[in-house]
């Protein structure tokens, strides 16, 4: 563990639920990362920028967003984040923090699609700073010292896979204030054998396609040392008893865990 002054960092829940049918007080899937100077984003589901602003969350110090995959639960509200920092930026007349906005997904022609849409908007989405788009592969996609905030990719097998065509669903690593991070996105249970750290202080596991049972037995078996367990990305099983949800929890996984909610923070010193 790094011995060094980390800064603060908090993890905002932005939206809990899964792609299935509305459920009144949850929204799909966003989380922002939240550093004193920028504000990055895992998944943008509908309603993140809202959520995010009503938060207190200062939208003009994002720097990046990272998409795990382009299911609409997790790219929805994309759109709707650049739009809501460029209308922040005019009402408040302050760029943002960053020159250049930058969007990470694995596939390039949903950003093309999306910025067509932008495009068409008021004064055809002209902003005094940038936006540039990038591929999300295996790898480190961002290092920033003075952030004090790194994320690495790695595929998982959530959707189809066909060489030599690239992958189209991630899971993530992050190194935050000095603590290790994964967060699954859409996964398979058997992905988590090589896309979790074997030691890790947080994981965000989704549980629209998994039971809480069998994803505690299976990283139980897997033998990670994961500290703080949060399911998030709740199917409907989840969100129709919540009461069982927590009990499951407790009971094969112990204390040290959550089922995330909408509105949830998380800080980490
Ligand atoms: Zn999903």
């Amino acid at each position: 563990m790094n011995e060094e002054k980390q800064p603060s960092a908090k993890i905002h829940i932005l939206g809990s639920c899964s792609g299935t049918e509305p459920f009144p007080g949850r929204h799909h899937t966003s989380l922002a990362i939240e550093l004193p100077d920028s504000l990055f984003f895992l998944d943008a589901g509908e309603t993140c920028s809202y959520t995010a602003h009503l938060m207190g969350l200062d939208l003009l110090k994002t720097r990046a967003v990272f998409i795990s995959h382009c299911h609409m639960d997790h790219i929805g509200g994309l759109p709707n984040l650049l739009w809501t920092i460029r209308k922040l930026s005019v009402v408040k007349q302050k760029l943002p923090v960053s020159p250049v906005i930058h969007t990470y997904l694995p596939c390039l022609d949903s950003y093309e699609g999306m910025m067509a849409l932008l495009n068409n908007t008021e004064d055809g989405f002209r902003c005094g700073y940038g936006h540039q788009a990038h591929a999300v592969r295996d790898g480190l996609l961002w290092s920033g010292e003075e952030e004090a905030f790194t994320l690495e990719a790695v595929h998982n097998h959530h959707l189809p896979y066909t060489p030599p065509a690239p992958y189209l669903s991630f899971s993530f690593r992050i190194g935050l204030a000095g603590k290790s991070i994964f967060y699954s996105g859409d996964t398979s249970l058997e992905d988590l054998a090589d896309t979790v750290p074997d030691y890790c202080d947080l994981m965000f596991m989704e549980t629209g396609h998994h039971q809480i049972p069998q994803v505690c037995r299976f990283l139980k078996a897997a033998g990670k040392n994961i500290r703080t367990l949060v399911f998030i990305h709740h199917g409907l099983r989840v969100l129709g008893d919540p009461g069982r949800a927590e009990e499951e929890l407790r009971r094969y996984w112990g204390t040290d865990g959550a089922i995330a909610y909408d509105g949830m923070t998380i800080s980490l010193q």
